[in-house]
Formats: C-alpha cells, sequence, structure tokens
C-alpha cells in the first residue's frame, strides 16, 4: 500500500532537498512565472532556490516538518509530480531533514 499523502501536509522535505530543473519549453507549457526562474544551461531552468545550498523552493510555502503547501501545486512541472510519496527520493529528502521514514 503506497504511503499516506497527507505525510506531505506536514514535511515538504523534498521541495528543500533536490535541484527542481526541467526543459525551458515546460515552463512556458504550464504558464510558470518566468521570474521564478533559474537558467542552468541554454535549454534547462530550475525553480528559484533550488539551485542554493541548502535548497529550497521558491513556491514551497510553510516550514519543513511543521506545515508545507505547493504554492503552484496545479502547474506544478514533471519532476515535482514524478517523485511519489514513499518513494526512495521522498525517504530520502525525509531523512536529510531528520523525519521519520513513513508508514505504508
Ligand atoms: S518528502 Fe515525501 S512526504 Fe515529504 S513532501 Fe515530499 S513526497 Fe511528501
Ligand atoms: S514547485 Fe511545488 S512541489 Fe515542486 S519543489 Fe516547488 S514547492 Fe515543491
Amino acid at each position: 500500500m503506497p504511503a499516506d499523502p497527507s505525510a506531505c501536509l506536514t514535511c515538504g522535505a523534498c521541495c528543500c532537498h533536490f535541484r527542481v530543473s526541467f526543459y525551458w519549453q515546460e515552463a512556458e507549457q504550464r504558464g510558470l512565472d518566468e521570474s521564478k526562474l533559474v537558467q542552468i544551461t541554454p535549454w534547462r531552468v530550475c525553480f528559484s532556490g533550488t539551485e542554493s545550498q541548502p535548497p529550497r523552493c521558491v513556491h514551497l510555502e510553510g516550514s519543513v516538518g511543521t506545515h508545507a503547501a505547493c504554492r503552484i501545486y496545479e502547474q506544478r512541472p514533471h519532476p515535482c509530480r514524478e517523485l511519489q510519496v514513499g518513494d526512495e527520493k521522498c525517504l530520502k529528502a525525509r531523512a536529510a531533514h531528520g523525519l521519520p521514514p513513513l508508514e505504508t
């Protein structure tokens, strides 16, 4: 059974752990705000803040481990959609922020 997606509401760790990069055309197709993107190659962009150390996506609202919400949930690009609650990346991000593994 997959982990409970409601865990994300008090987490947000993955939005503060990985660089969220994608092809510029996806940004255009999803109508993403250009001012919140950083060009990383001639063809790829990432969300501002996710290229920093420590990373924190500009679109994340709240505090990791307490309350978290994505301000552009409906427009989020494929790296955000592919990461699934309870998968390897999720657990890696949670562990890096001192959060326990999820019950499945
Ligand atoms: S790290 Fe996992 S539980 Fe936390 S917000 Fe991301 S997908 Fe949800
Ligand atoms: S766009 Fe939303 S889901 Fe994706 S990293 Fe930023 S806050 Fe997280």
